[in-house]
């Protein structure tokens, strides 16, 4: 018997270390509760995990065995449980933030005193860290070449579920109060495998051939979600890749083949954003790209809680702010351009949104939520050149026309027709107080801070900012 310790995946079909812990006998899955991960968590992840982990263990009672769950450090329950049941390998698929492979170092010792392996497997991506490199072998700072070899490389398929599964029962599973969290501000979309596997069926099943098309339409809300679902592993980017590789064989037209792979091209984001994780863990905290000089942040606390409130008098951005609330997810067009509204037009540092977002969304992830914020901000690898600032007005326009999108997510704005809420900005206050006197002002104007902003960046690079 081996073990297989779960922790951001949350399934039993198409687990790497799952099917390896159970290739020659049972395998007894287990899940421990390490306060010094969750103290990185939030509401709103937290409950996703707690639901997806209550149909992990009913999977596997309906086949006779059990979850072995656990409160406490993974350093002395899995060396203690492997000794009670005589198991010699630990198996993990492995994490590759500094916090997992801290941990997961730590566990490791803490077997190998007991004589017990942890092994761990490339699982959560198609190409771990390290696979992928330049001609001259160093880790890809540029997404188009990365993808490129992404793309032509060939992928593993689903690994399938375990024959026996051992019946070792731990604690209950707690509640999100007893972990020690709030109930969530949003409603949260059920979580497991169950529900990863229906948004994957009715997403491949039409709207993938439309992705080209409509993924930056918010209000057609027509892209996957799946990233909870990837976030806590419920299904594997094995079968997602096969499922659209299905896709693209029987794609009715060569328009719909392209917006396949237009989709697979962002699976490979998510791949990219993680090996620049892993070589670079300080880009947590710090500018993937430092500036000569620093960047001089303006910072102002009235303007960052307008944004986190979606009282920014910007529609487009209101509207992202308050569907994170409402529903823990945003739409990444829109998370594109309330990171740019934050950064460049509040002239914020980038950690305040990350910080939000960590606390909001359900999908967080390390990787790709800091992969966002920092090309967002100019900072990052293969970012958004500092030059290029979004207005969020033209946004607005451009992909949210008949401003569907903006007038779900702000009441204020409901009654109020389309053109007037894309040039909510150029009414006078009168006209502005007698079409929704509830929704603000612009609490900045663009075009001063689009001028300001590009000073704060030329000084950050040691240039002359009048030039
Ligand atoms: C500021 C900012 C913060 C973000 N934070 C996160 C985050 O915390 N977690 C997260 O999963 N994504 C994040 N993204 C990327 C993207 O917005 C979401 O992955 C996407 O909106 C999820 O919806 P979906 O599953 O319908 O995406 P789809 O368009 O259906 O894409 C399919 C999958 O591809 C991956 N993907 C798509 N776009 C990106 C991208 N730009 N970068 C990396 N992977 C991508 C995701 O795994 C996603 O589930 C962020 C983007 C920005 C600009």
């Amino acid at each position: 018997m081996d073990i297989h310790w779960h922790r951001d995946d949350l399934r039993a079909t198409d687990n790497d270390g799952l099917a390896a812990a159970g290739a020659d006998g049972e395998a007894l899955p287990v899940f421990v509760f390490d306060d010094r991960v969750l103290q990185h968590g939030s509401p709103p992840r937290v409950a996703f995990m707690l639901d997806s982990l209550a149909e992990l263990r009913e999977w596997y009672r309906d086949r006779g065995g059990d979850l072995y769950v656990a409160r406490g450090d993974p350093t002395a329950i899995l060396p203690d449980l492997a000794v009670e049941h005589g198991v010699d390998t630990v198996h993990c698929n492995a994490g590759y933030s500094g916090l997992a492979r801290d941990r997961d170092s730590a566990v490791a010792e803490a077997l190998d005193a007991d004589g017990v392996a942890l092994e761990d497997h490339e699982d959560a991506l198609h190409h771990e860290p390290g696979s992928i490199r330049t001609n001259d072998g160093d880790p890809y700072s540029v997404y188009t070449y990365f993808w490129k070899k992404w793309r032509d490389r060939e992928k593993a398929d689903p690994y399938d579920a375990p024959d026996a599964i051992a019946d070792v029962t731990g604690d209950e599973l707690p509640t999100l109060s007893e972990l020690g969290f709030d109930e969530p501000e949003a409603d949260i979309e059920p979580g497991g495998m169950t529900a990863a596997q229906q948004r994957l069926d009715s997403f491949v099943d039409g709207p993938i051939y439309e992705y080209e098309d409509l993924r930056d339409d918010p209000a057609a809300d027509r892209t996957s979600k799946l990233s909870a679902h990837t976030r806590w592993g419920t299904v594997g980017p094995r079968t997602i890749y096969a499922a659209t590789e299905e896709a693209a064989a029987s794609a009715p037209s060569e328009a719909a083949a392209e917006a396949v792979e237009e989709y697979q091209g962002e699976l490979a984001w998510r791949e990219f954003y993680h090996h620049v994780l892993y070589f670079h863990p300080h880009v947590v905290t710090e500018n993937y790209n430092e500036y000569e000089e620093g960047i001089e942040w303006r910072d102002d606390d009235g303007e960052i809680a307008a944004w986190r409130e979606g009282e920014t008098g910007y529609p487009i951005v209101d509207a992202g702010m308050r569907q994170l609330r409402e529903e823990a997810w945003m739409h990444n067009r829109v998370r594109m351009i309330v990171a740019s509204f934050l950064t460049k037009d509040l002239m914020a540092d980038w950690r305040h949104g990350y910080e939000h977002f960590r606390e909001h969304l359900v999908d967080h992830n390390t990787a790709n939520d800091n992969g966002g914020w920092q090309w967002a901000a100019s900072t990052g690898t293969d970012a958004q050149p500092y030059f290029r600032i979004f207005n969020p007005m033209s946004q607005g326009e451009r992909h949210d026309p008949d401003a569907e999108y903006i007038r779900e997510y702000v009441p204020e704005l409901a009654g109020v027709d389309a053109d007037t809420i894309h040039s909510w900005h150029e009414l006078s206050e009168g006209e502005r107080e007698s079409v929704a006197p509830e929704y603000p002002a612009p609490i900045v104007d663009h075009s001063e801070r689009r001028e300001q902003a590009l000073a704060m960046f030329k000084r950050a690079r040691g240039e002359d900012p009048d030039e």
